[in-house]
């Protein structure tokens, strides 16, 4: 089989990246692991993904926006983030913007989904579902995969979009800072007595990391980081429990709370490949940067940087270039490396702050979240960054 562009992974990136390329001419073969059912009817995964409004524009272009259910959309009108025993919350809000939300929460199943349907209908697309891939390889004539039942697919470019665990970026030989951080990050969506009006915390509470993130109607996602083996107790209690549980460590803030649907543990591991791209090869989506979850900005980046990649293919397609050639991939790797790299470590410095328990960094971030309240231009910056279109 021959194609233009062989992507390996039909997560959300892999999928945004191949919708970007329509009407281009380009061929696309995507290769992904998981049967086809599960691709097209996604299951629940407990995460809700907060959207910048710059990604909701980019859903929007893709065709894919229009296909989520109204109802699985719920706007994030404010932000506050809370420091231990402290009573002072760092806020953000849409300030003179004329929005009405500083972004949207999403259900990852539903994202995965609308960018899934009719993918198999766009005529430059060919999907291989349950397809185990058993190498690949580039030289700068071509990339190449085998797959697992011998059939061999040559292409001028290949993506990995396999994953922050990404088989294609060993197989090519790239290295990845790996950080195992040894905790859970437990999500479920819990329903609670009192109101939430939107407002997302963030509470970097002793020994613990909470989250509720505002969903519509009397619902929130409870989002609890924890050593490994204390996420596990919770998995394990029942749901009566399990609810008493979460509304006494949010301080009852929200009331009672009842768990709504199933929970999900995610063991928290970032990945910074040193590389973004190989000869005739690139990363994209998770397989390029794992981000830390807890600043939203994973699936945000995935997005922004498949849009970059696919960007300078069309570019190249239209100039009648090298789609897969040097100038493409390096144009690709130093913008999104220069997008991604602040967003990393700044997420990786700010965990690391705000879960040290030493006395001089709980100084620290009391200080650094009363400067930051104090300085319009921070928080200014952080709305920017969620807000930009
Ligand atoms: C708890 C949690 C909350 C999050 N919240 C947010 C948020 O609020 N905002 C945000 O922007 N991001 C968030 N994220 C991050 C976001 O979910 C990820 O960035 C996003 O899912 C990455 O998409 P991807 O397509 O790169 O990878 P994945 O979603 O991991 O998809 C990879 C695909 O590749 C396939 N695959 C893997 N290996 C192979 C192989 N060898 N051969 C073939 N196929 C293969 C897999 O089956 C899968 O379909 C969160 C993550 C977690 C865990």
């Amino acid at each position: 089989m021959n194609t233009d562009i062989l992507i390996i992974g039909a997560g959300p990136a892999g999928l945004a990246f191949a919708r970007a390329l329509e009407n281009s001419g380009l061929s696309v073969v995507i290769v992904e692991r998981q049967p086809r059912a599960a691709l097209a009817d996604p299951a629940y995964d407990g995460r809700e993904i907060a959207l910048t409004h710059k990604s909701v524009e980019t859903l929007r272009r893709l065709g894919v926006w229009d296909r989520i259910p109204a109802a699985d959309i719920a706007p994030l009108r404010e932000a506050r983030v809370l420091n231990g025993h402290s009573h002072f919350a760092l806020g953000f809000d849409v300030g003179r913007t004329g929005a009405d939300a500083l972004g949207m929460l999403v259900p990852n199943h539903r994202i995965r989904a609308a960018l899934f349907a009719d993918i198999e209908a766009l005529p430059h697309v060919t999907l291989l579902a349950d397809t185990p891939v058993a190498s690949v390889a580039t030289d700068r004539r071509s990339a190449r995969a085998v797959l697992a039942d011998g059939r061999e697919i040559t292409a001028r470019l290949l993506v990995g979009a396999d994953s922050r665990f990404s088989w294609v970026r060993d197989q090519l030989g790239i290295p990845a800072e790996m950080n195992r951080l040894g905790k859970g990050m437990l999500v479920a969506r819990m329903r609670h007595e009192t109101p939430h009006h939107g407002v997302a915390t963030e509470w970097f509470d002793h020994h613990q990391t909470i989250a509720m993130l505002p969903l519509n109607g009397d619902c929130s996602s409870a989002v609890v980081t924890l050593p490994m083996e204390q996420a596990e107790r919770l998995m394990a209690l029942d749901e009566a429990a399990f609810g008493a549980e979460i509304a006494r460590r949010y301080q009852h803030r929200l009331g009672a709370m009842t768990l709504e649907a199933t929970r999900h543990l995610y063991p928290l591991v970032t990945t910074w490949s040193r590389h973004f791209a190989a000869t005739r090869a690139a990363l994209i989506g998770d397989a390029a940067v794992g981000m830390h979850p807890v600043t939203a900005h994973g699936f945000n980046l995935g997005l922004s940087g498949q849009q970059l990649l696919a960007e300078a293919v069309l570019a190249a397609a239209k100039r009648g270039g090298d789609i897969g050639g040097g100038p493409v991939l390096r144009a690709y790797e130093s913008a999104h490396r220069r997008a991604a790299w602040p967003l990393y470590a700044g997420t990786n410095a700010l965990v690391r702050l705000f879960t040290d328990e030493r006395p001089p960094a709980r100084v620290a971030r009391h200080v650094a979240l009363r400067l930051a309240q104090r300085m319009p231009m921070v928080r200014g910056r952080v709305r920017h960054s969620l807000m930009a279109r």
